[in-house]
């Protein structure tokens, strides 16, 4: 069989199978050099002058990356909202852009207090309708449209390749956040999207030890170049420990994505009908609104983050958001923490997190479903459902 004709698990799991030139490892060394010598004729043949630019220790991680997602080129960046923000950054004063209302918290706080003062406009809509994105597309004007699906915390789906479509009608690109869909379950590149970004941070290296982001292009377009040169210049880069990590958490992808996959469907339909839970969020329910589109784009699950809106069992306008708080306090197995996409399980309160104009129903508990006992995780919650009704 030719290596070039493996499946994306095979090529996550030996790490596109790269040999050490230097060793014959079959795990790549961690290089700490900032800077590297000049030949003594002035040139630098090596290819690398000095290491805020590039670091070897990127190469695997972002070859990988660039493999899953069938893209041309993959960047690394010192965080998820450092490699977002380099997207925006790359624009210029006067570029509308838009963004969904339903979307990663800290970046629609930076999009609403930075982004707006260096001159972009901003605009925020629901981006799971083509209709509306249509209507907010000014061509000419509008350079960049923001998708995030599933989007946090309701897990709101959008039609990247319907999406797609109209934004390239309008001539402006369209970049996906994939940090909760994965390369695993879906390929935003082969939609249409011009550019998808990870906080690597979450699945991509999934043992919640390393903060870390990720953009892979499909093209080298001038947009792109404008991209990696800002990484360059401004310096948000990655160190070379977290880049190898990174390399070695992408290794257990496909495993972990499937088993937390799995987990989080039957925790789904195990609470959808529960008599102390009002409404589950995910996906992977016929119920839910964006189903359909999510079966036509995801494939092998709909991925390890659902929501749980509790049901309050008073009168008053926020026991749903008391017994959500004290859901959240009786767990003993998930831990109650932010973040998302590690091993172990996590469960938060989103609307103590998100704060004033939040779209984030105060009843709502985010779930990050790990790889642990689903029996387990269900049994936890159980218990925590019924205590906080006591
Ligand atoms: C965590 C997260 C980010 C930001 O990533 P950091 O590494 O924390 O900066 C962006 N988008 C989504 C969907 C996230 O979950």
């Amino acid at each position: 069989m030719n290596e070039k004709d493996v499946k994306p698990a095979t090529i996550a799991a030996q790490a596109l199978g790269w040999i050490d030139g230097e060793t014959r490892g079959i795990v790549a060394p961690i290089h700490t050099s900032t800077t590297y010598i000049r030949d003594p004729d002035n040139q630098y043949r090596s290819g690398r002058v000095y290491a805020r630019d590039h670091n070897p220790t990127f190469d695997q991680a972002e070859a990988v990356l660039t493999a899953l997602e069938g893209g041309q080129r993959s960047l690394l960046f010192a965080s998820g909202m450092a490699a977002a923000t380099a997207v925006f950054q790359a624009l210029a004063p006067g570029d509308h852009v838009l963004a969904p209302q339903v979307m990663y918290w800290s970046l629609r706080n930076w999009l609403m207090n930075f982004a707006t003062h260096w001159g972009l406009r901003v605009e925020f809509i629901d981006m799971a309708d083509p209709a509306e994105v249509r209507r907010a597309l000014q061509p000419g004007r509008t350079k960049l449209v923001w998708i995030e699906t599933p989007a946090n915390p309701l897990w709101t789906i959008t039609d990247i390749e319907v999406t797609c479509g109209i934004v390239h009608a309008a001539g402006a690109a369209a970049v996906v956040d994939s940090t909760v869909a994965t390369p695993v379950l879906s390929r935003p590149l082969a939609l249409g999207a011009d550019i998808v970004m990870h906080a690597a941070t979450k699945y991509l290296n999934g043992h919640s030890d390393v903060i870390a982001g990720t953009l892979t292009t499909r093209k080298e377009s001038a947009l792109w170049l404008r991209i990696k040169s800002i990484r360059a210049q401004i310096g948000g880069i990655l160190g070379p420990f977290e880049a190898w990590l990174l390399t070695r958490g992408m290794r257990t992808l496909f495993p972990r994505v499937r088993a937390s996959c799995a987990s989080a469907q039957a925790i789904a339909e195990h609470f959808a009908q529960h008599p102390l839970v009002e409404e589950v969020l995910y996906p992977g329910l016929p119920a839910f609104p964006g189903h359909a589109i999510a079966c036509k784009q995801m494939t092998g699950g709909f991925g390890g983050m659902l929501s749980i809106r509790v049901r309050g069992h008073g009168n008053n306008a926020d026991d749903g958001e008391r017994a959500a708080i004290a859901t959240a306090a009786g767990v003993a197995v998930w831990k109650r923490a932010t973040s998302l996409g590690g091993v172990e399980s996590l469960i938060e309160h989103r609307a103590s997190v998100e704060g004033l104009g939040t779209p984030v129903p105060s009843d709502l508990l985010r779930l990050s479903v790990g790889i642990e006992d689903t029996g387990d995780l269900i049994a936890d919650l159980e218990q925590a459902l019924s205590n906080a009704q006591a």
